[in-house]
């Protein structure tokens, strides 16, 4: 996220497109040939790269290219599907630390009658999640109060896991403070809607 303009660039294997480095997956090949997916630039070894879409992905599986990138040297066959749920859940991981990062830091309020009472504050909150399983009843107050001042709002977890997530019992509704950590977990989220295949 610096501003200095000379980011690393790395080529996406599918498209061939040139973006930086932050814009990319990357790949390593472990000690035994198996393709990784390195969503978070951690692991040591050469690198590849894809764009963080199912499409470049798809295209680079399917011409070999993680082989010719890696020389020869991938020994387990990988599909794309396989890839793109690893990377889809690599990407769950890091919004699920995010939003434990959020609620430690008081940045997360969790609960339907809270974030009701929260969207009501001007400016102060970014973003909705809303479990999977959450009630049409709340889940249309919710979206309607948030679509009337343009807060986006996403599905995701289910109100258990939302709810451990938040150190809490089962929590349908958690809305995020305006703020870098809810900037960082909306970058995440718009990812995984891409990456899974939802709008
Ligand atoms: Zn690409």
């Amino acid at each position: 996220m610096s501003s200095s303009g000379h980011k690393p660039q790395r080529t996406c294997l599918g498209c061939r497109v040139v973006s930086d480095q932050d814009q990319v997956v990357r790949y390593v090949l472990s000690p035994d040939g198996e393709i990784l997916v390195d969503y978070r630039r951690k692991l040591p070894g050469r690198g590849a790269y894809t764009c963080l879409d199912r499409s470049c992905i798809t295209t680079a599986v399917r011409r070999n290219q993680f082989d010719r990138a890696f020389k020869g040297r991938v020994k387990h066959a990988v599909g794309e599907g396989e890839l793109i749920a690893n990377l889809s859940g690599q990407i769950l991981e890091r919004i699920v630390a995010l939003l434990g990062m959020a609620r430690k830091s008081g940045k997360a309020v969790a609960g339907s009658n809270l974030v009701l009472g929260a969207l009501g504050g001007h400016g102060r909150i970014a973003l909705v999640l809303l479990a999977e399983d959450v009630s049409d009843g709340i889940a249309d107050k919710v979206i309607g109060k948030a679509g009337r001042m343009n807060i986006p709002c996403f599905r995701l977890l289910n109100k258990d896991s939302m709810g451990q997530v938040m150190g809490k019992g089962e929590r349908s509704v958690v809305a995020l403070v305006t703020g870098p950590l809810a900037e960082a977990i909306l970058l995440e989220l718009v990812r995984y809607k891409q990456i899974v295949g939802e709008s």
